[in-house]
């Protein structure tokens, strides 16, 4: 089944900018058909010290189910040399699924929509740029709306 989906990606080891071209190359070639890509975006992190994030959101169709859809996202990070060493510690690429077509799923691996949309700023001010009236299945509510509430709520953090 063809569906549309989101991702995110967020960089801040090493050449930050060739990570990001790195693995939408690598997306395009085997996750996700007539892509279009949001503005980069420099943000601070949240978590242990570390240097500053690019992020960059994604979108396009994928006839690809969650379970491949996530090892597809790993193998991609693991091919640009990603390590996991410390929850929310710097890394050379994330890529996080944040929808697939209206889809809810809950397993032990994977939560979609992607639980923290809306609380991170990171994520939703790329987002905003690119499509500010999606709505987001589950959530109910725009990509700008989220993006609205979220500086209301929180506007001294960055969300991460
Ligand atoms: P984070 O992205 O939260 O900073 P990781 O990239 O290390 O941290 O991901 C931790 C785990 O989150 C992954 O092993 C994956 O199984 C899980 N996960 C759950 N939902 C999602 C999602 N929507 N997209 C990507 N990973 C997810
Ligand atoms: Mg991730």
């Amino acid at each position: 089944m063809l569906r549309e989906v989101r991702l995110a990606l967020g960089s801040n080891l090493g050449d930050r900018e060739a990570h990001l071209e790195s693995a939408r190359v690598l997306i395009e070639d085997s996750i996700v058909q007539a892509m279009e890509c949001s503005p980069v975006h420099e943000t601070e992190p949240v978590g242990p010290p570390q240097g500053p994030y690019l992020n960059q959101i994604l979108r396009g169709c994928t006839e690809l189910d969650p379970a491949v859809l996530l090892a597809r996202c790993q193998a991609i990070e693991c091919s640009l040399g990603r390590k996991r060493v410390e929850r929310w510690g710097p890394r050379i690429i994330d890529i996080d699924i944040l929808t697939l077509g209206q889809l809810q799923w809950r397993d032990d691996s994977l939560t979609i929509p992607h639980p923290g949309i809306g609380e991170r700023i990171f994520v939703l001010a790329p987002w905003a740029e690119l499509e500010p009236e999606f709505e987001v299945p589950v959530l109910g509510k725009t990509v700008q709306q989220l993006l609205e509430h979220l500086h209301h709520r929180i506007p001294e953090e960055s969300g991460r």
